[in-house]
């Protein structure tokens, strides 16, 4: 990744307030960085920071697959997903999907806020990285008998 990251932000509705609050303590960081979100997320995000934020669809509706996919095809750098871990969700499927692709990919990924500063905070935010990939040469070349 370049030094410059591409950045994705979701936050489940009991998790968008901390969210945003921590994106605006954050703002001067992540003005350096690309920013994209779920719909509603980065609805809200792009006006609390006055910075513009790509918009996927809202969650729910196929954002947190839109967001696997482009993990999946190396446009994303780093998740920050707010989720709740204290209510069910309707899309809890594609919320596994994109947690699972997240790792299969080894980016960075920060489920809470504690973890979001971590990241935030790292001198790897300025500089590139060279994220090392399992070998999936094993799987991808398998006989199908
Ligand atoms: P939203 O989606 O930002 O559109 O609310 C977030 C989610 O995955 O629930």
């Amino acid at each position: 990744m370049q030094e410059r990251k591409r950045i994705a932000l979701v936050a489940h509705d009991n998790k968008k307030k901390e969210l945003v609050e921590w994106a605006v303590y954050n703002r001067q960081m992540l003005k350096n960085h690309s920013l994209s979100a779920t719909g509603t997320t980065g609805a809200l995000l792009e006006k609390a920071l006055n910075q513009p934020v790509h918009r996927y669809l809202s969650g729910p509706l196929g954002g947190d697959q839109q967001i696997g996919a482009a993990i999946s095809e190396a446009k994303l750098d780093i998740l920050i997903f707010f989720w709740d871990p204290m209510e069910a969700q309707p899309h809890d499927p594609d919320i596994k999907a994109l947690l699972r692709v997240a790792a299969t990919w080894n980016i960075p990924v920060a489920c809470d806020r504690s973890t979001a500063d971590f990241i935030l905070t790292s001198p790897l935010m300025f500089s590139k990285y060279e994220s090392l990939l399992a070998d999936y040469s094993l799987y991808t070349k398998r006989k199908i008998k």
